[in-house]
């Protein structure tokens, strides 16, 4: 079967349902752990894919979270040092050498002191804080530890601007909004350092196409009525698109991008890729895997970057039909 039967295929073909037993541990340093594990992938790859975002930040390998993204009875001494505090830090990162470490609170970002900031809507101060650190040219934090306040700036190189991070649900799910990536934490912790690239590198590929953007131009809806018609055929586009991309992304970020098809013929890959939606939005994994491998083959034949993948980052700007 050629590789244009292959694409015909995977944007037509349904997908199988698949459940799996929940299972979550919920203590706050296991979500930190894999928070910076994905933190440490995401950052090579948002780094390395710079050339390919519109929208860029400073990486700085710091996991930030707030005290209200907690329950009272959970948060314990995390937040001894402020209410917005470093989750974890990304070894050999800019936070690294400047040796913050997981426990110091932020108590400003630039001219801003976290004591000031609000929430936006019903997103936690966490995400302020982001915000704030993303809009920073050179970045300048103060730092508390014990009551003593540290001002450091940090070296931090830019790439795409992504919230990265791991959300407290056990299903294999990952998800982006043009803003914010999540990873769930059971597939997160299922994972392998290689599988999670293959799953941020499509999540990323969401972001770098702007396909938040463009199915709310087109106003295609999600949930329910994305399952019908045009909104399920624009979907599954977008679907095949970010798997397509991939390939691209991880190449860049110096990944064997054959491990984009290893993982969705992985077990894994196979339950992860059957069920996030339980769907037909997404093509089955087989499919998935067979049209990565003709993306290499067509337009990545030495399966290394830098890649600028024209006819892919061409359709950013054109809107759906
Ligand atoms: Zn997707």
């Amino acid at each position: 079967m050629n590789c244009s039967v292959k694409l015909a295929l995977a944007l037509a073909a349904m997908a199988f349902a698949q459940q799996l037993p929940a299972q979550l541990p919920d203590p706050i340093a296991r979500l930190n752990h894999q928070d910076v594990r994905l933190a440490e992938i995401a950052e090579r790859l948002l780094a390395a894919n710079r050339a390919l975002c519109r929208q860029e930040m400073p990486l700085t390998g710091m996991v930030l979270h707030s005290r209200d993204q907690y329950r009272a009875d959970v948060a314990g001494t995390a937040f001894a040092n402020g209410p917005v505090a470093v989750a974890g830090v990304v070894p050999g990162s800019p936070a690294a050498a400047a040796a913050i470490s997981p426990g110091d609170g932020i108590a400003a970002i630039g001219e801003q002191p976290t004591a000031t900031m609000t929430r936006i809507g019903e997103a936690p101060l966490r995400d302020t804080a982001f915000a704030a650190l993303a809009e920073q040219g050179p970045v300048v934090i103060a730092v508390v530890r014990n009551g003593q306040e540290r001002v450091l700036s940090l070296d931090a190189p830019s790439g795409c601007r992504a919230l990265v991070e791991i959300r407290a649900a056990d299903s294999l799910d990952a998800r982006s909004d043009g803003r914010v990536i999540q990873v769930n934490y059971g597939l997160a912790q299922t994972a392998t350092d290689e599988q999670l690239a293959v799953v941020f590198a499509h999540e990323l590929g969401h972001l770098v196409l702007e396909h938040r953007r463009r199915l709310e131009a087109a106003g295609v809806e999600k949930g329910f009525f994305g399952e019908f018609g045009r909104n399920r055929r624009l979907n599954r586009q977008v679907e095949v698109e970010a798997d397509l991309i991939s390939v691209h992304l991880l190449a860049n970020a110096g990944y064997d991008p054959a491990i984009a098809p290893a993982f969705w013929r992985s077990r894994l890959g196979r339950r992860a890729g059957g069920g996030i939606l339980r769907s037909g939005t997404y093509p089955s994994a087989r499919a998935r895997a067979e049209l990565v491998e003709c993306e290499i083959a067509e337009h990545l034949a030495g399966r290394i970057g830098p890649s600028f993948p024209q006819h892919l980052m061409s359709r950013r700007d054109a809107p759906f039909e």
